[in-house]
């Protein structure tokens, strides 16, 4: 195997975030645009491509690989490349397939995923209130979701869901949120608004600091710090009351960029070292041009490139500061 890939600050990326559509059947207030423009289905890698990209950062040490959006599960034919990543799981190359999901299309793929050998995986829910998930999700039907997650609990599989505070929609309902979680044997993670993209809103509307979640719940609660961390931006605690763990994301009232370990490529090829930042390495142009050994250059590339921190911030006036991109495109 050639050299681990590693950034110039000395962070060894092991963890790829790997998106295989910018489309989603959902359109959350926070992430797209209510008539959100998708791109041209003939710039997306092909399923044998994405599997090309991902080969090329096992071979580099990449152990981990999340599947994202969009909504991978709308991705027609996407368990082609879960099989495709099964295969070096089941070499020891691979330490752990997993994926993002809305959980609308998981009642049809829980037990396939988990034949294919996925354990765990991420659902985003933001409320428990069908009138607010139908106004969050800007159509979106509750009863769906949590056939999903049912679906997925009863394969067997584990599921980890991760909210969004957001101000005026669920703020006050977080509490009960983590009681069904926990009674559920789930974890969950609470994230804050990011500025990514425009999406017709107002950010500062939305934007509510997990701290100030934590302060709620402390009151209700005993929250006991855990040293756990998963090599990214949580932090976590468990909840004696409850008996489950809660993780908290802050990346705007908290920097949690030192111990970064994880890059995302887009579903067009586009690598991005941050989140935050708008510097990409085009591995699509890589791959078509030059094949398996240029694309081992572009990633070399990337690495030199990988910025120290994000620079997110939310301002009174509103959406200003962050990335153009959204969260869809990048892959979250
Ligand atoms: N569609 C899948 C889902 O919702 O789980 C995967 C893609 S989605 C972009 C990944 C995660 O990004 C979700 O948990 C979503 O809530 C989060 N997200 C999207 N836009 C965000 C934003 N502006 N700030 C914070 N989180 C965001
Ligand atoms: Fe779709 Fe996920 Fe974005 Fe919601 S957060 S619109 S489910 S991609």
């Amino acid at each position: 195997m050639s050299k681990v890939l590693t950034d110039s600050f000395g962070r060894n990326v092991t963890y790829l975030r790997l998106s295989l559509t910018d489309r989603c059947d959902l359109r959350c207030f926070y992430c797209m645009a209510e008539q959100m423009v998708f791109l041209p289905k003939k710039d997306l890698l092909s399923l044998e491509e994405l599997g090309h990209v991902a080969d090329a950062f096992i071979a580099r040490g990449v152990r981990k690989i999340r599947l994202t959006g969009g909504e991978p599960l709308v991705r027609k034919g996407f368990l082609t490349l879960v099989e495709h990543l099964s295969r070096h799981l089941n070499a020891g190359l691979l330490d752990e397939i997993t994926l993002t999901t809305n959980a609308t299309q998981l009642h049809r793929f829980a037990g396939r995923l988990r034949d294919l050998g996925v354990k765990r995986i991420n659902v985003s829910l933001d409320s428990l209130d069908p009138l607010a998930f139908n106004r969050i999700t800007r159509g979106g039907n509750l009863t769906r979701v949590l056939e999903g997650i049912d679906a997925g609990l009863s394969a067997g599989l584990k599921l980890k869901i991760n909210t969004v505070v957001l101000k005026n929609d669920n703020a006050d309902d977080i509490p009960n949120m983590v009681t069904w979680a926990h009674e559920r044997g789930m974890d969950m993670t609470l994230i804050e608004v990011m500025p990514m993209g425009d999406t017709g809103e107002d950010r500062f509307d939305q934007f509510i600091p997990v701290s100030e979640i934590r302060n709620n719940l402390e009151k209700k609660w005993a929250l006991h710090e855990t040293a756990e961390t998963t090599g990214g931006p949580a932090r976590y605690v468990n909840i004696a009351e409850t008996g489950g763990r809660l993780g908290f994301i802050s990346p705007l009232s908290k920097n949690f960029c030192a111990g970064c370990n994880r890059v995302r490529v887009t579903c067009t090829g586009k690598l991005y070292m941050c989140l935050g930042h708008g510097a990409h390495v085009d591995l699509r142009g890589a791959l078509r041009v030059g094949g398996a050994e240029t694309l081992d250059s572009a990633l070399n590339q990337a690495m030199i490139n990988k910025p120290e921190k994000h620079d997110f911030e939310i301002k009174k006036s509103g959406n200003k500061s962050g990335t153009t991109r959204h969260m869809s495109a990048t892959g979250g």
